[in-house]
Formats: C-alpha cells, structure tokens, sequence
C-alpha cells in the first residue's frame, strides 16, 4: 500500500453567481439599455439564430459575438441571408463562428456526405461541389474565425467550432482525445473563448435527458490552463443564460429556444478594455 501523502490539487469547484430572485440567470448581464462605463469595450453575445434573426432585438454595442447555428443546415441561401443581417448592423467587429448546423463549412463531413447515398440531409446532399466549397467566402461582414484567432481592441479572441458527437452533424468529435487536441490549439493567453458547445457543468444542461452534456476536456482547458476573461458559447439552447468562477465569465448565449423560437435576447457583456489600445 502506498504511503505517499495524499497531494493538493486546485479544485475544480465554482462560485455560482446566481441572482435568487431568477434562479434560471446566475448573474445578469448588463441591462441592454445601460451606458457602457468609460474604458470598457461591450460585446453582445448571440449564438442559434438559426435562420431567424428578423424578429431579434440587437442592443447597442462595440463587439458582436456569435458562437454559432447561425442556420438550419448551412445552405449557401442561409449563409447569404446571414450575412445580408450582418451587413444590417452597426457593431464596429462581428465575429462569427461555425456550429454544427452549418454542414457545408465542415468539408470533412460534407466529403464524406456525398459519398453516401442515404439521405438525412437530402437538401445538402444536392449541393454541387462548388456551391459550398467556399462557403465561408459568403460571410464578408464578419470576422470568421474556425481553430483560429484575430485580436480586436487588444483582446486575443479565439473561436472553435468542435462539440461532442450527437447524431453526426458538422463538426463533431468523440468526446475525450478528439476533443482535447482540438482544444489544445488554444494559444495561452487568449482573452475571449468562443466556442459552440459549453464545458461541463456551465449552463450545459438538457432538462429532459436530466443531463448535463458539456465538454469535459474543454471545461479543463479552461480552468486550469487558459482562463480567458470570458467564454461564450451556445448548443444547449436550453442553458441559455450567464454564470461565472471568479475567473472566467461563461455566456450561453442560445437566441433560440428548444423549439427553434427566437426568443432569448442578446447578452450584453462589459469588459475592460486592455491599456495601451
Ligand atoms: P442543435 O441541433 O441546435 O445543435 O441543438 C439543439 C438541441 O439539441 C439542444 O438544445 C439540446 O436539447 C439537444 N442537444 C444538442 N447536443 C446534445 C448532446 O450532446 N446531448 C443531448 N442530450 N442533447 C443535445
Ligand atoms: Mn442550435
Ligand atoms: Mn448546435
């Protein structure tokens, strides 16, 4: 038997912030009709628009952030639609990620989907090759960014599509090592996480399967070792909501509900704006 002392380790445990009065908000975001204090740069965090962005009430802001499902399958029309929003709206930087639902920006999956002939994506199986082998060349009003990185304001924001598998769609991996090398291209000292899934135990869970769905190995990436400022994501449209660890504030920023209804409103963060920018 080992007689070795047991080591400390940091804990993983969180503070919830969490607001008694709404047990579903665990802090509020910044009321969307409050002044920006001096000094600070407000992003507004949406992600799962999913081809219903009309009805959407956009808040004043510096920075737009979507953390992706900005369609229902990623056709090329869904995609132009998108960006014709984008154009719509005054944000100094839109940044855009991917999520699963934008097919055709995962040419991996979409190789291997026309050389199947079932047909679960039957109006995505019909595209012709070169219809969606540029499809990120539609987005012209956005920074879009996939296991890549841009600096806006003085902060590294870094965004990755990847989520856990669920049903093959775009952009999923095994969880464990498939998952953990993606994460590990994160750069250290990265300010702004976006993703599309969340981590573990942060706004990651689905009511009706009485689980939480998050990705371990992304909730460890961001504890111990990148701790950016912020993180937002989507996916669980069901999590919709703000949390936090005394380190990192997490956004589910999910517009759409369970049922596809674009209902939950932009999440407006205020974060100090890097010296020397
Ligand atoms: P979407 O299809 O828009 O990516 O995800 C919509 C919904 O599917 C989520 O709100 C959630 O209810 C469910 N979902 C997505 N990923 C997972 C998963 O990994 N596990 C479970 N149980 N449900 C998921
Ligand atoms: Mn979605
Ligand atoms: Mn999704």
């Amino acid at each position: 038997m080992s007689t070795a002392p047991i080591q400390h380790r940091p804990s993983l445990s969180t503070t919830l912030i969490r607001d008694v009065s709404n047990p579903h908000m665990y802090k509020y975001p910044v009321p969307h009709d409050a002044p920006r204090p001096p000094g600070y740069t407000r992003f507004v965090c949406v992600s799962d628009t999913h081809s219903r962005t009309d009805p959407i009430q956009m808040p004043y802001g510096d920075v737009l952030i979507h953390a992706g499902d900005f369609t229902e399958l990623g056709l090329p029309s869904e995609v132009k639609k998108f960006n014709e929003w984008l154009g719509s709206l005054p944000y100094e930087y839109k940044i855009v990620i991917a999520g699963n639902h934008e097919l055709t920006f995962d040419q991996e999956f979409m190789a291997d989907l026309i050389k199947q002939d079932f047909y679960y994506f039957p109006s995505v199986s019909k595209l012709k090759p070169e219809s969606y082998e540029n499809v990120q060349s539609l987005l012209t009003n956005c920074i879009y960014l996939q296991d890549s990185e841009v600096t806006v304001r003085g902060f590294r924001i870094y965004g990755s599509p990847w989520q856990p598998w669920f049903y093959g769609w775009g952009f999923n991996l095994p969880r464990g090592q498939a998952l953990l090398e993606k994460w590990n291209l994160i750069p250290d000292g990265i300010d702004i996480l976006i993703t599309h899934g969340p981590p573990l135990g942060f706004l990651d869970w689905v009511p009706k399967k009485m689980q939480r769905v998050g990705c371990v190995e992304l909730l460890n990436t961001i504890q111990r070792r990148i701790q950016p400022r912020l993180h937002v994501f989507g996916h669980i449209h069901e999590g919709y909501g703000v949390m936090a660890d005394g380190t990192t504030t997490y956004v589910n920023a999910s517009v759409c509900t369970m049922n596809y209804q674009p209902l939950n409103p932009p999440i407006v963060i205020d974060l100090p704006t890097p010296r020397n920018t």
